[in-house]
C-alpha cells in the first residue's frame, strides 16, 4: 500500500459533522486528533514504564500499533483536507531530512535549518 492509497482508504472512513464540512472548525478537528492520539501513544506507554517495568510485551506493542494508526489517520485526513498528498509530505520530510543529513545539522535545532 502506497501513501496515497492509504490516505484514500482513511478518507473513506473520515466523518465530519455536516454544518462543519470543508470549514476551518473541521481541520481544527483533524489537528487536535493528532495530538490526542499522539496522546494515547504516550498515555499507554507512560503505563507501560510505571505499571510494567518497562517491559516492551507483545500485548503492548499490538496495543501501540494501533495508537500509531490513528495518528497516521489523521495525519492523512488533516493533509486531504490542505489538498495535500499524504506521498507528498513523505517525499518532503524524506528530502528534508537527508539534505540535513549531508550538511551534518541533522542535530541541531530549528525548524528550518
Ligand atoms: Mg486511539
Amino acid at each position: 500500500m502506497t501513501f496515497d492509497e492509504y490516505q484514500k482508504q482513511a478518507l473513506t472512513t473520515a466523518y465530519t459533522d455536516p454544518n462543519y464540512k470543508d470549514t476551518m472548525m473541521d481541520k481544527t478537528i483533524w489537528a487536535m486528533g493528532i495530538v490526542g492520539e499522539a496522546g494515547e501513544v504516550i498515555e499507554k506507554w507512560k503505563k507501560m514504564v510505571a505499571y510494567n517495568k518497562g517491559e516492551l510485551t507483545d500485548e503492548f506493542v499490538q496495543d501501540i500499533k494501533k495508537e500509531l494508526g490513528d495518528v497516521v489517520w489523521y495525519i492523512a485526513v488533516l493533509a486531504n483536507s490542505l489538498g495535500l498528498s499524504f506521498e507528498e509530505i513523505m517525499q518532503l520530510n524524506v528530502k528534508k531530512l537527508q539534505d540535513r543529513k549531508k550538511r551534518n545539522v541533522i542535530k541541531g535545532k530549528g525548524d528550518n535549518r
